[in-house]
């Protein structure tokens, strides 16, 4: 007798991967800006000490490399928050009209830079969601966040929530319908190559672009963790030139 145990290990070997590659990156992120740090103290040690000019241009470089460094590690944090927690299903009940309301009031100020207007579509009667506020509100923030980064200057965003009865996908409870909340911009859209590629870890159509306009790569990765562990869904629809429409299904409470 022959006994032959076969296991399909190509998972674990696509997530340890995934794992690898995670660190190399984040860790080439933040060795970028370092370096430029290094550079520049010595410079203002030495050959520049006496040059006021050189000395501000030097500090404001380095002012926006320590912004981006900032932004880099909480978001690395909250990434890896998600995932403490990616087990246990979120509790709260979660108004939805309320955090549509509280994120565009937030963002209207940066909106307001590329004179982007942003218009709330929901009804107050609402079912509410079953998530976490504080997880919610972090991923709406980043996903109208890229809306006006990536949308056109004088343009609009909606920012839409509705009850969905039969939602498709394998939702939680999903008998009891889901939350649909759309964030639609108008900018230039994504090209479909790019598009199931999005929510990796550091993934940007255009790095150059992302960097200049405060972005990490790793926005629409929160957004996958996020509406992961709440067992929804996430939708992503853009049309080139148009622009584009980011859909979270959440559980209802
Ligand atoms: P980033 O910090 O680079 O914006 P994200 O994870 O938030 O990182 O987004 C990944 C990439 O997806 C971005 O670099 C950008 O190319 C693209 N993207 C995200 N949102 C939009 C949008 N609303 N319109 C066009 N492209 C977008």
């Amino acid at each position: 007798l022959v006994m032959v145990a076969l296991y399909d290990i190509s998972e674990i070997e696509r997530t340890e991967k995934m794992r690898v590659d995670f660190i190399a990156n984040a860790s080439h992120e933040l060795k970028t800006p370092l370096s430029t740090f290094v550079g520049f103290i010595e410079t203002l040690q030495g050959p520049a000490r006496e040059d006021e000019q050189a000395r501000d241009t030097f500090l404001q470089i380095m002012k926006e490399q320590a912004d981006h460094m900032e932004r880099l590690v909480e978001d690395l944090m909250s990434l890896s928050r998600i995932e403490q927690r990616q087990h246990t299903m979120p509790g709260d009940a979660v108004n939805i009209p309320e955090l549509l309301e509280a994120t565009a009031s937030l963002l209207t100020p940066k909106a307001a830079d590329r004179n982007i207007k942003i218009k709330i579509k929901c009804t107050s009667d609402l079912p509410w969601a079953l998530g976490d506020q504080a997880e919610l509100s972090l991923a709406l923030n980043n996903l109208v966040s890229n809306a006006i980064r990536y949308g056109h200057a004088d343009s609009i965003i909606t920012l839409s929530a509705d009850f969905v009865q039969n939602p498709v996908d394998d939702i939680y409870n999903k008998k009891n319908g889901a939350i649909q909340i759309a964030v639609q911009d108008q900018g230039d859209g994504i090209a479909p190559e790019h598009i199931p590629r999005l929510t990796e870890r550091f993934y940007c159509v255009d790095q150059a672009r992302s960097r200049k306009v405060g972005g990490t790569g790793l926005g629409l990765a929160i957004v996958k963790h996020t509406v992961k562990r709440h067992r929804g869904a996430l939708d992503i629809k853009s049309v080139e030139g148009k622009g584009s429409t980011f859909t979270v299904y959440l559980p209802c409470a």
